[in-house]
C-alpha cells in the first residue's frame, strides 16, 4: 500500500503553530515510509477564506521545509483539484448518490422550525436531534418535486442507529455510542457543503491512507465514520495527536504569546529549530535525542511514539532549542545568516578570518542570531566604560593601576587596526615576569584594562576581534 497523507488547512488566518505541527507530522510520516504528502485547501467557508492566507500559509510551510508532493500548485490529474471551492460539483454528485440510496434527504425546515423542534424535544425530555418530517421516505417524492421546481433545501445525512468504534493510532479504541449525533446537514441550503462531509469525500477520492490531525477533531470523526460507511469507502487509519496547551494547562491561544508561525519567522528563529521543537511536542525520539534536523527522522519517525497527554508549549524550551541549532551550525552558514541581521554593518565589514573567529566563540553563548550582533556590540564595540562594582573592585587592587599604565603605553604604540594574539601574549608575559603580577590580579587586571568588564570570552580570542581604536578609548578612561 502506498501511504498518502494530507495536511488540510483552512485559509482563514495565518498558519498556527498547532497546524504547523500537524503538517510536520504528516510530512515526517510520509518521508519515513516513502509516501505522498498532499496539501489540500479547505476553503468552503467562503466568507472567511482568503487566497492571501492560502499563500501565506504555504510560504510558512515552505520556510519550515515542509514541502508537499501534491497540492494546488503541484496537481496530480488523478486526484485534483486540491481546493475544496473547486470541487463543489464532486460534493454535489456524491450528495445526490446518498439521496438516491436513501441515506440522505432534502430538508426544507426553516431555522425557526428547527429551533422549535429542539425546544419541544428538550421540554419533553428527549434528545434534541432532528426529527422533522423530511427524513421519512413518504416525503421524498414531494421533496424531489420542490427541488426540481427550483426551491432550495439543505441536504441532511441520516445518522445510522448504532455504535461507531474508532481504533485510533494515538487514542486507542474510541466508542461513539448510538444516538450521540443526530441527522446532520452535509450541504447547506445555499449549496455550500460542510467540512465533515467534504473532508470524507476528498480523503476517499484522494486515496488518503492515514489522517494525522489534532485531537480537537476527534469529536468530528464519528460523523466522518458514518459518511465513509455510507459511501462504501475504506476508512483510513486515524492518529489524533494531543492538544497543545500553555503553562496554565489551557488550550494554546494568543494569550500564551505568539501562536502563528510567521511571528517566529519574523523574529529570525531558525526553521530547523522550529521543526525540531514542534516535533517534540507530542512525539518522542526512540533514543530520547532532543536536537535533530528533520532529515534525520526519516529512519525513526513512526506513529507509535505519539504521547497521549497534552503537550505544553514552552517558549523557553524553544529558545534553548534555537540556541542548540545555532551551535551546531557550520561557521560559514552562521556567518551568512548573521550578515543579514539588522545591525550587522560592522560585522559585514570584517575579514573572513575575523567573522569566523567571532561566530566560533559567540555561538556557544546565544539563543538567537540577533544575540550575536548584540554581543559584538557589547563585547567588541562598547567604548564607554560602565563603572560596575566588580570593575571598581578590580581597579582598587594595588597592581591594577600599574597594569593600566603599562598597557596604556603599549597600546598607544600600535598603529594597526587590530592587536594580534602574539602582542597580547607579550603584554601578559611582561606583566607577569617584569612586573611580578600573577594569577587573578594578572588576568583580571588585564581583562579589566582592555575590556572594562570583569568577565567574558577568552581574551586571546576577544582582544584580536576588538578594534584598537576602541581599546584605546577604554584604557584612556581608566587611566584618568
Ligand atoms: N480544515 C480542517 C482544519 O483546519 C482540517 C481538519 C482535518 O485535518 O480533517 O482544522
Amino acid at each position: 500500500m502506498t501511504v498518502r497523507v494530507r495536511f488540510a488547512p483552512s485559509p482563514t488566518g495565518y498558519l498556527h503553530i498547532g497546524g504547523a505541527r500537524t503538517a510536520l507530522y504528516n510530512y515526517l510520516y510520509s518521508k519515513s515510509v516513502g509516501g505522498t504528502f498532499v496539501l489540500r485547501i479547505e476553503d468552503t467557508d467562503l466568507e472567511r477564506s482568503k487566497s492571501e492566507f492560502e499563500k501565506l500559509q504555504i510560504e510558512d510551510l515552505q520556510w519550515m521545509g515542509i514541502i508537499h508532493d501534491e497540492g494546488p500548485d503541484k496537481p496530480n490529474p488523478k486526484y485534483g483539484p486540491y481546493r475544496q471551492s473547486e470541487r463543489l460539483e464532486i460534493y454535489s454528485k456524491y450528495a445526490q448518490e446518498l439521496i438516491a440510496k436513501g441515506l440522505a434527504f432534502y430538508d426544507f425546515c426553516t431555522d425557526e422550525e428547527l429551533e422549535a423542534m429542539k425546544e419541544k424535544a428538550t421540554a419533553e425530555g428527549r434528545d434534541s436531534h432532528y426529527d422533522g418530517k423530511w427524513k421519512h421516505a413518504e416525503h421524498f417524492a414531494e421533496a424531489q418535486t420542490r427541488v426540481a421546481a427550483g426551491e432550495r433545501a439543505a441536504i441532511r445525512f441520516k445518522a445510522p442507529h448504532k455504535d461507531f468504534i474508532l481504533n485510533d493510532k494515538v487514542k486507542g479504541s474510541v466508542t461513539y455510542p448510538d444516538g450521540m449525533v443526530g441527522d446532520f446537514v452535509i450541504v447547506r441550503s445555499n449549496g455550500v457543503p460542510v467540512y465533515n462531509y467534504c473532508c470524507v469525500v476528498d480523503d476517499m477520492l484522494m486515496e488518503i491512507t492515514h489522517v494525522i490531525r489534532g485531537e480537537d477533531h476527534l469529536s468530528n470523526t464519528v460523523r466522518q465514520l458514518m459518511i465513509y460507511e455510507a459511501l462504501g469507502a475504506k476508512v483510513p487509519e486515524f492518529a489524533h495527536v494531543s492538544l497543545l496547551i500553555g503553562a496554565d494547562r489551557q488550550k494554546l491561544s494568543k494569550r500564551h504569546g505568539a501562536t502563528s508561525v510567521n511571528l517566529y519567522r519574523e523574529e529570525h528563529y531558525l526553521p530547523e529549530a522550529m521543526c525540531n521543537y514542534l516535533t517534540l511536542l507530542g512525539w518522542s525520539h526512540p533514543t530520547e535525542k532532543d536536537i535533530f534536523d528533520k532529515s534525520e527522522l526519516k529512519e525513526v519517525f513512526s506513529l507509535e511514539r505519539f504521547s497521549t497527554s497534552p503537550a505544553m508549549y514552552d517558549l523557553e524550551k524553544l529558545k534553548w532549542v534555537n540556541g542548540q541549532h545555532i551551535k551546531k551550525m557550520s561557521n560559514d552558514d552562521l556567518i551568512a545568516l548573521v550578515s543579514k541581521e539588522p545591525g550587522s554593518e560592522f560585522f559585514n565589514k570584517q575579514t573572513p578570518a575575523w567573522k569566523n573567529s567571532a561566530v566560533e566563540i559567540l555561538k556557544q553563548q546565544v539563543h538567537f542570531l540577533s544575540d550575536i550582533i548584540k554581543m559584538i556590540d557589547h563585547l567588541v564595540l562598547q567604548d564607554t566604560l560602565e563603572m560596575t562594582d566588580q570593575l571598581k573592585d578590580i581597579l582598587s587592587w594595588e597592581t591594577t593601576p600599574k597594569i593600566i599604565d603599562y598597557i596604556h603605553s603599549e597600546v598607544s604604540k600600535i598603529t594597526t587596526e587590530y592587536i594580534t594574539e602574539a602582542e597580547l601574549n607579550g603584554w601578559m608575559e611582561f606583566v607577569k615576569k617584569e612586573m611580578g603580577v600573577k594569577g587573578k590580579p594578572l588576568f583580571m587586571g588585564v581583562r579589566a584594562t582592555l575590556t572594562g568588564q570583569d568577565h567574558g570570552p577568552d581574551l586571546k580570542i576577544l582582544i584580536p576581534l576588538t578594534p584598537v581604536s576602541i581599546i584605546k578609548k577604554r584604557v584612556a578612561q581608566l587611566k584618568k
